[in-house]
C-alpha cells in the first residue's frame, strides 16, 4: 500500500473511533490532509457516497439533508452498536479524503473546493502538490498536449534490494500512476505559444530522478532546440533516486550539459521549481535553466532543513529554504502564484523570442527606396556586431555579404548611423 492510500485509510479508521457527536470540526481535522494526492477515483467515490456509512459517520459536508439529521434521533446505545458495527464492516466503504486540512493555516477545506481552486488553499493560498497530468492540463492550452518518450521504462541495473526490491516497487509505482516513469515530457502550447513542457511528478517515488529522468530531460532539450521551443520545466522531486545509486547521479551533469547545448543553441528554458524541490534536482538542472522561478511557500533545497540543523547544531532562520527566503539569497528570479504561472510562462517566451531588431528602416523615403538593395528590406534582423567599422568605404563592394548590404543601405538613409 502506497503512503497515501495508507494515510487515507488511517484517517478513515480514525473517524470511525470518535464519538459522532462531537463538532464536525474536530472530528475533520484527522481526515487525509497533506500536499500528497488522492488515490485515483477517489473523486468519484466522493460522488456517490455509500448511504449507511455516511449516516453515522456525519463527515460529509454541510449540504447533507437537514431531514436526514432529524431522523437520526441521538439515542447512545443505537448509536454505540451501530459505531462498533461500523468498526469492523463498513471501512472500505468510506469516502476518505472528502475533507482535508491545509498544511499551512489548518483550516478544513473541501476537497472539491480545493481542485476547483488549483489545489491552492482558499484560506491562505498554500499551494498543495500537484499532480504531473493535473499541472499539465492547468499549464497547457487545453488539447495541445502531446506526450513524448512516454514508453521509457527505468531498469533494475543494481538489482537493489530494498524492504521491497526496486524492480517490484517500480513496477508496483507504474500499475498505480498508469505512467511509466517520474517525468511528462511532451509538447503543447501555453496561451498560443510553442513548447516542450517536462513535468517531474512527485507521486512516482517522489518525483526522483533515475536514469529515465535525466535522459528525458535531456531528450526535452534535444527536443526544444531541433524544434526551436521554449522549454519549460516543472520539478517537485525529492532528489536522486537512491535505488540507482551512481548512475542517478550522472543524470546530474548529463541534464546540465543538456541545457547548456540548448543556451548555446538560443533557446529559451525556464524551471519551475514546485515544493518541494530538493536534493539532485535542485543541484542539477532546475537551477541552471534561464528564467528560475517559484511558487509561493515552496521547499527548495539540497538537504533537508533537519539535516542541515543537526549538522551545523544551529537553529535555522524562519522561513528556512522556502521560496520567499530564497529569492532574497538571489537562487530564484520570481515567485509566481500557480494562477498566474501561465501568463508569465507566456511573457518570458515571448521576452527570449523577440527579434533583435536594429533600427528598422523608415520606408517612407523615396529615396532610400530606390537606393536600397532588395534584400535589404528583408534584413530587418541583423546580427548583432555586423555595423560596418568607421572609416570603411561608403559603397560596398559586390562580395559583401547580406546583413552588411542591409547595414549599407540603412546608414545612407536620412536619420542613419552616419547621418
Ligand atoms: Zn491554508
Amino acid at each position: 500500500m502506497n503512503p497515501v492510500e495508507e494515510r487515507a485509510e488511517s484517517a478513515v479508521t480514525k473517524d470511525e473511533t470518535k464519538n459522532p457527536d462531537e463538532p464536525s470540526d474536530e472530528r475533520l481535522d484527522d481526515s487525509a490532509g497533506g500536499e500528497v494526492t488522492p488515490p485515483e477515483g477517489e473523486a468519484s467515490a466522493a460522488a456517490d457516497v455509500p448511504e449507511e456509512a455516511a449516516e453515522p459517520l456525519a463527515i460529509e459536508p454541510p449540504d447533507v439533508p437537514a431531514e436526514k439529521a432529524v431522523d437520526e434521533p441521538p439515542k447512545e446505545g443505537r448509536r454505540e452498536g451501530r459505531l462498533a458495527r461500523l468498526r469492523f464492516t463498513k471501512k472500505k466503504d468510506m469516502p476518505g479524503g472528502l475533507w482535508l486540512k491545509c498544511e499551512s493555516c489548518a483550516e478544513v477545506i473541501f476537497r472539491k473546493e480545493l481542485e476547483e481552486k488549483g489545489r491552492v488553499c482558499p484560506a491562505c493560498g498554500f499551494h498543495f502538490t500537484l499532480p504531473g497530468r493535473e499541472r499539465i492540463s492547468m499549464i497547457l492550452d487545453a488539447g495541445t498536449w502531446k506526450e513524448f518518450y512516454a514508453e521509457l521504462t527505468a531498469l533494475d541495473r543494481l538489482d537493489f534490494q530494498d524492504a521491497l526490491p526496486y524492480a517490484q516497487k517500480l513496477q508496483r509505482t507504474v500499475e498505480r500512476t498508469g505512467q511509466n516513469e517520474a517525468l511528462l515530457c511532451g509538447t503543447g502550447q501555453i496561451l498560443g505559444r510553442d513548447v516542450v513542457l517536462a513535468v517531474l511528478d512527485f507521486g512516482f517515488m517522489g518525483g526522483s530522478m533515475g536514469e529515465v529522468v535525466g535522459e528525458k530531460i535531456a531528450l526535452a532539450c534535444e527536443l526544444a532546440r531541433e524544434t526551436r521551443r521554449a522549454l519549460i520545466i516543472f520539478t517537485s522531486s525529492g532528489g536522486a533516486r537512491m535505488h540507482e545509486g551512481v548512475l542517478s547521479l550522472m543524470q546530474m551533469a548529463k541534464t546540465c550539459a543538456a541545457l547548456q547545448s540548448l543556451n548555446e543553441a538560443g533557446i529559451i528554458s525556464i524551471c519551475v521549481m514546485t515544493h518541494p524541490t530538493t536534493g539532485g534536482v535542485t543541484a542539477s538542472f532546475a537551477s541552471v535553466t534561464d528564467f528560475v522561478l517559484a511558487e509561493p511557500g515552496a521547499l527548495i533545497g539540497f538537504a533537508g532543513p533537519r539535516v542541515i540543523a543537526t549538522t551545523l547544531k544551529q537553529e535555522l532562520p524562519p522561513g528556512f529554504q522556502r521560496s520567499e527566503f530564497l529569492i532574497d539569497k538571489g537562487m530564484l528570479d520570481e515567485i509566481v502564484p500557480r494562477t498566474e504561472l501561465p501568463v508569465m510562462l507566456a511573457r518570458l517566451i515571448d521576452y527570449a523570442a523577440g527579434p533583435i531588431v536594429v533600427d528598422p528602416l523608415p520606408l517612407e523615403s523615396p529615396q532610400a527606396e530606390s537606393e536600397r538593395d532588395p534584400v535589404a528590406s528583408e534584413a530587418e534582423i541583423v546580427p548583432v556586431g555586423r555595423s560596418r567599422p568607421p572609416g570603411a568605404p561608403e559603397s560596398a563592394p559586390d562580395t559583401q555579404d547580406d546583413a552588411d548590404r542591409a547595414d549599407e543601405a540603412r546608414r545612407r538613409e536620412p536619420g542613419g548611423e552616419d547621418a
